[in-house]
């Protein structure tokens, strides 16, 4: 292989200025995030944590769908350049009235980490919004804070009319469904796709009737309310529903590895889960739909969700590196040619010491990892890469 500016490249007519020696390594392209809130940025101090425990796990690329601007503005310099992680935001995400994340918007009012100002604001964290009049008023606030796309919460949303003045079910529904298809309407017609918040396989649905363009978790993925899975039928995706998802070519990103905090691997709430999201993958995997790897942990990147999606047994290792790196990669950027080992992609990829796919706990023996060439943007200079050192 060989790399020029930043870019892989076909063989030089000459010789190459210098050779890296990749000494029998294991080549891979870079990971990816697809759903993780944990990138931003209070403090410089923390901006560099961030970018430098992305960048130890190799995750090169994020997406974060819902933050305050100031948070985001906090990492400038340290994202979306050669020497850090790659990262898109949504800024403040769109709900209803007491829909989620109000609940968590109000808790950390209550720690001192938000502000008042935080909801209906272009600076803030929530959208709050009841009507199509309301939308329209908001929707020129929403864009000057220039989002790289668009989040919108939908929970519950076949029991909505029952759940919207039901104060047991504050923070447990989210917007009124009949607006998310003007939502996606009006994202679409700013250049902003949209990704779908959902909760059961009814805002599944939902969520693709109305046009989104992912879907920010899988079905069931917290169980019900309570955290708890006494039943698993309102989170079993359809095979028409995987059908519609396939066709419209969404892409749904996991976010699973969650339970493994909820509740031990030997508890029947633990089983049940993971046979519903086996269960789930597999109708996916049947129907051709893009999965993605997202983990929305707030104290780590993908890498555990990748783990666990291999304990679940559904993909080989090479179809969830696949899923990983290129797939996920290009569904955060979808314009960018990233996520292939091939000529006129960027140069990034990894080193691994051992072969992930013997066992796939090997995608964290990284040895060496290369950003956009390593930020060598020397006119013509070509870099061979060999593992034949
Ligand atoms: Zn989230």
């Amino acid at each position: 292989m060989y790399m020029s500016r930043g870019v892989f490249t076909a063989a030089p007519s000459g010789n190459a200025d210098s050779v890296i020696d990749l000494r029998g390594g294991h080549v891979v392209p870079p990971f990816a995030e697809a759903h993780n809130h944990n990138i931003d940025a209070s403090s410089p101090e923390r901006a560099k944590a961030v970018v430098a425990m992305y960048m130890k796990d190799a995750v090169f690329y994020g997406q974060n769908p819902c933050n305050v601007l100031r948070a985001r503005r906090g990492l400038a310099g340290y994202i979306n350049v050669p020497t850090g992680i790659d990262v898109t935001f949504s800024n403040a995400c769109v709900t209803g009235p007491g829909g989620h994340p109000v609940g968590l918007f109000l808790r950390n009012l209550g720690r001192g980490v938000m502000l008042a100002t935080d909801t209906n604001s272009t600076e803030g964290f929530v959208w709050i919004i009841a009507n199509e009049n309301d939308l329209a008023r908001k929707w020129p606030a929403i864009l000057a804070g220039k989002p790289d796309f668009i989040k919108v919460l939908i929970q519950y949303s076949d029991e909505y009319e029952k759940r919207r003045s039901d104060t047991s079910a504050f923070d447990f529904r989210g917007i009124d469904p009949k607006l998310v298809p003007e939502i996606v309407r009006r994202a679409h017609a700013a250049g902003l796709r949209v990704m779908a918040h959902v909760e059961t396989a009814a805002d599944f649905r939902t969520a693709l009737e109305a046009g989104a363009d992912q879907i920010g978790h899988m079905p069931g993925f917290r169980g019900n309310e309570q955290t708890k899975l006494p039943v698993t039928e309102p989170f079993e995706i359809s095979d028409a529903d995987a059908q519609r998802a396939a066709r419209q070519g969404a892409y749904v990103v996991t976010t699973l590895s969650a339970v493994t905090g909820l509740s031990p691997a030997d508890s029947v709430m633990r089983r049940r889960a993971d046979s519903l999201f086996i269960r789930n993958l597999r109708m996916l995997k049947k129907h051709g739909v893009r999965v993605i790897v997202g983990s929305d942990s707030y104290r780590n990147t993908a890498v555990p969700e990748a783990v666990y999606l291999a304990s679940l047994g559904v993909y080989t290792n090479a179809e969830l590196l696949r899923m990983w790196s290129d797939d996920t990669a290009r569904g955060i950027f979808p314009d960018r040619k990233i996520g292939r080992l091939e000529p006129g992609y960027e140069a990034s990829f990894l080193v691994l010491d051992r072969d992930p796919l013997a066992d796939f706990a090997n995608v964290k023996s990284i040895r060496m990892r290369v950003k956009q060439g390593d930020g060598d943007s020397r006119p013509h200079a070509v870099r061979a890469l060999s593992s034949r050192g």
